[in-house]
């Protein structure tokens, strides 16, 4: 492929890779990455065809396949994730489930943790037992759990960490060992880690998922996804697939994830900072019943946020004592933060997830993860600190009345 300015160096620090890791430049010598809207690609000659198609040239064949554009995010991502090789997805959920289904045949097994986004859980509940692949869950915090889960037909291994929306982490080293032990690979959804915070690659995890829509986007504009892993995984496990079902994103989206993620460190770094101030600023009021923030000494797993993550979280949990009727009053009241089921953006945004996002979870299922009916999730933005945390007591104090 031509690559007639490829400015990187694994040398550099992550702040400048965001900025030009990846970046192919055409003939013309355009200074920000180029958007190449286009289904196909044609060739000088038959026998140029040929070639492309045989292998013996590299260059690209078809979007659905691999488009420079793409080309240009994936190596980006790579270059975040300290991973070999990427494949970018229409949305979070093609990267999870194409990334899980690629692997499996009827009649394996995975394990995976009892806390996960809804749509994760319906690909491992509800998906793979309709193709013949059993699964087990297990407590995410438990390692004992997860090792008495494993059969010798387990062949996968699922967590997300921190998990959504209790902010409670799994011990991404240790699942990872279980795994290999077993001939069995850990896949890792990372979205509420962020790629700046945690790279479960380096942890030991085999594959690694995002949802882009969130903190790579991080402004609000479209859906992604991307499936990170070493070269030899995707060449056997996901090439074809990839080729041959088409979850690929479109060109104009990876461009828009392609700039995102030049100012992802500084986006998720000020997230992080205004949602630990927010964190410290509710931790005392009376109303909270119980703060959950990954940033903080008082979270339940603060040695392993330390040993596991290099920045806190720009999500933060919390117990309101008054249950829904507090919780809504509490939401309703906010007049910066807005209520949206989205995170990782921008803007500052909050969710009630027992009666939206978790809805769907029984009642039983709701209490063993937490799901408390006075429990809220606040995505935190880029708005000035100050002005947020005016917002949130504000909004806490009328709650209460
Ligand atoms: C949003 C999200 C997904 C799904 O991503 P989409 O881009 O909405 O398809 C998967 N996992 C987690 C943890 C998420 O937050």
């Amino acid at each position: 492929m031509s690559n007639q300015s490829n400015n990187q160096s694994a040398d550099w620090n992550v702040e400048t890779r965001m900025v030009h890791d990846g970046s192919m430049r055409s003939a013309f010598g355009e200074t920000s990455e180029a958007l190449f809207l286009t289904q196909g690609f044609v060739y000088d000659s038959s026998a140029a065809a040929e070639a492309r198609f045989k292998g013996e040239d590299e260059g690209y064949i078809y979007s659905r396949y691999a488009n420079p554009t793409v080309t240009m995010f994936e190596q980006r991502m790579c270059a975040l994730e300290g991973a070999e090789a990427a494949l970018a997805t229409t949305s979070g959920m093609a990267a999870v489930s194409s990334a899980i289904l690629c692997q499996l045949k009827a009649g394996d097994h995975v394990v995976a943790a009892y806390a996960l986004f809804g749509s994760c859980r319906y690909v491992i509940e509800t998906l793979l037992p309709q193709f013949g692949i059993d699964f087990t869950f297990v407590d995410g915090k438990d390692i004992d759990a997860w090792k008495a889960a494993i059969r010798p037909q387990t062949r996968v291994m699922f967590l997300e960490s921190p998990t959504n929306p209790t902010l409670e982490l799994v011990d991404i080293e240790a699942v990872a060992a279980l795994a290999h032990e077993n001939d069995a690979r850990l896949v890792v959804d990372n979205v509420f880690a962020t790629p700046l915070w945690q790279n479960p690659l380096a942890l030991g995890a085999d594959v690694v998922v995002y949802s882009a829509t969130k903190h790579i986007d991080g402004q609000g504009r479209c859906l992604g996804g991307v499936v990170l892993a070493s070269q030899d995984w995707i060449d056997e496990h996901l090439f074809d697939y990839y080729r041959h079902t088409g979850p690929g994103i479109s060109p104009f989206n990876a461009w828009v994830l392609l700039k995102g993620l030049e100012t992802l460190p500084l986006r998720v770094r000020q997230q992080s900072a205004n949602a630990a101030q927010i964190a410290d600023a509710i931790a005392g009021q009376a109303s909270v019943l119980r703060l959950i923030y990954p940033g903080r000494d008082d979270h339940p797993q603060a040695e392993l946020v330390k040993r596991q993550m290099r920045g806190g979280s720009t999500m933060v949990a919390f117990e309101l004592a008054g249950g829904k009727h507090q919780a809504f009053a509490f939401q309703d009241a906010l007049k910066i933060v807005r209520i949206s089921n989205n995170l990782g953006d921008a803007k500052s945004l909050v969710t009630h997830p027992a009666t939206t996002t978790h809805k769907n979870l029984t009642l039983e299922d709701r209490d063993m993860l937490g799901i408390s009916d006075g429990l809220v999730r606040l995505s935190v933005g880029l708005e000035n600190a100050d002005d947020l945390i005016a917002d949130v007591l504000q909004a806490m104090e009328l709650s209460t009345r």
